[in-house]
């Protein structure tokens, strides 16, 4: 038997339930949907190579992370419960510092594999040694945007060292020429970039026709201090350097006000919303998404890295989202499941360009089937609600990426070789830092 794994076939999903309706699902062999609705099974299961029964099952888009920095899996629970800057300077900091290329690759395999197992098909992901995380990417078949984490600290000859390390990623990337592999600008955030680098990075990623990925206002600290050194906010700061644009995904947002959010939809930015990393280091606010959603403004859903969420399960994050909106906001009716499962799914997608985020023929076939014979999905009152409310992404069967299968009743394939070379790489990093 053909090993499923190993390339794209001509797929039939059977059976499958799709908005609470049975529904076979037909996946040719580039990957696209290429049809779905009732009774496909006798016009393709000669022309699929496998079949999959999807009895049992809810399938889903698959789910897109917009904010992480997926080799973190390696500083997963190597600290915790501490204040944001004593956590970064004291522990996670000076262990980044003996970072290597290869511990970013299994990191970024072992976040990879994590993700397929727990239905996300794409991410969005700011780091170092990019190269090797593309690397891992390419190899676990997942989609995924790249960037160089670029910060210079005002300091012009590290903005230019940036500015070079960005122009060979990108190109690295270009050379790769993998459908599911794109790269983006990623100045680190308005409080470590000058203005000069913002706006060169604003100038590149214009001219390349490639994403924008920063950090905007996780911190209230991050707006006072912004005010105090330019007279302005940081987002004012951002819109001065070209930064705010329909290509932008813009993290945390905690402490936008009304105004900053009517130009997030003005702009056309998709705002990404961490609400697990921001309850647990404690950013005293949550993204003001009432205020995003009455303006028009694009919302997606991040997971943030792994040492401050401490995992990548998107099924955890919508739920997390939306209980921090109704209790921060002090309303119960804020970010209903429906709303949890479109920004992980729908907005995602579009905040990625990587296609429509939905169940459509002619839609890249990105694909997650979650058991419903389980005891978090009985009874079936309502899928959406148990989707986000009761299920973690434990109960994802399959995930299907660009029509390629990653993960078959929970198997993936080289599972146990990349737990065992992430958690080496992490034992050996903690060892050369001490
Ligand atoms: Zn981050």
């Amino acid at each position: 038997m053909n090993d499923i794994f190993s390339k794209n076939y001509p797929l039939l999903i059977t059976g499958v339930r799709v908005d609470k309706r049975p529904a076979d699902i037909f996946i040719d062999e580039q990957g696209m949907i290429g049809a779905i609705g009732k009774n496909l099974k006798k016009q393709y299961a000669g022309e699929a190579e496998f079949i999959i029964d999807g009895d049992g099952a809810i399938a889903l888009p698959g789910l897109v992370n917009t904010h992480t920095h997926a080799a973190m899996t390696l500083l997963r629970g190597y600290a915790d419960d501490m204040i944001l800057q004593d956590w970064l300077s004291q522990k996670i900091w000076p262990l980044e510092a003996h970072l290597t290329g290869d511990d970013v690759y299994w990191g970024t395999r072992l976040a990879c594999l994590e993700m397929i197992k727990t239905g996300t098909t794409a991410f969005n992901d700011m780091y170092f040694f990019m190269e090797d995380a593309a690397r891992a990417v390419a190899e676990m078949g997942i989609k995924a945007v790249l960037c160089h984490g670029f910060i210079d600290f005002g300091d012009p000859g590290k903005r230019e060292s940036e500015c070079r390390a960005t122009e060979r990623f990108v190109s690295h990337i270009r050379s790769l020429n993998n459908p599911r592999i794109k790269a983006a600008a990623g100045p680190h955030a308005p409080y470590t970039v000058s203005k000069e680098g913002l706006r060169w990075c604003a100038e590149f990623s214009k001219e390349q026709e490639i994403g924008i990925h920063i950090h905007v206002s996780e911190t209230e600290k991050e707006v006072s201090d912004s005010v105090a050194r330019n007279g302005k906010r940081p987002v004012a700061v951002l819109d001065e350097c070209g930064i705010l644009t329909p290509r932008t995904v813009a993290a945390h947002c905690c402490w936008l006000d009304e105004a900053e959010c009517r130009l997030f939809a003005q702009r056309g930015v998709y705002a990404s919303h961490n609400p697990t990393s921001n309850m647990k280091l404690a950013t005293n606010r949550a993204m003001p998404y009432h205020w995003l959603r009455a303006a028009g403004a694009h919302v997606t859903l991040g997971t943030d890295g792994c040492s401050s969420n401490n995992n990548l399960d998107m099924f955890k994050e919508m739920k997390a989202a939306s209980l921090l909106q109704k209790f921060f906001w002090n309303d119960p009716t804020l970010l209903p499941a429906p709303e949890a499962l479109q920004m992980a799914t729908f907005a995602g997608s579009r905040a990625l360009a990587f296609g429509t985020g939905t169940l459509a023929a002619g839609a890249p076939a990105d694909i997650v089937l979650v058991a419903t014979r389980t005891a978090c999905n009985t009874p079936l009152h309502n899928d959406t609600s148990n989707l986000v409310y009761s299920c973690n992404g434990g109960a994802v069967q399959t995930t299907i990426c660009n029509g390629r299968v990653l993960m078959l009743e929970r198997e993936v394939a080289d599972e146990q070789e990349i737990l065992s070379g992430a958690a080496k790489a992490a034992e050996d990093l903690v060892k050369r830092s001490t």
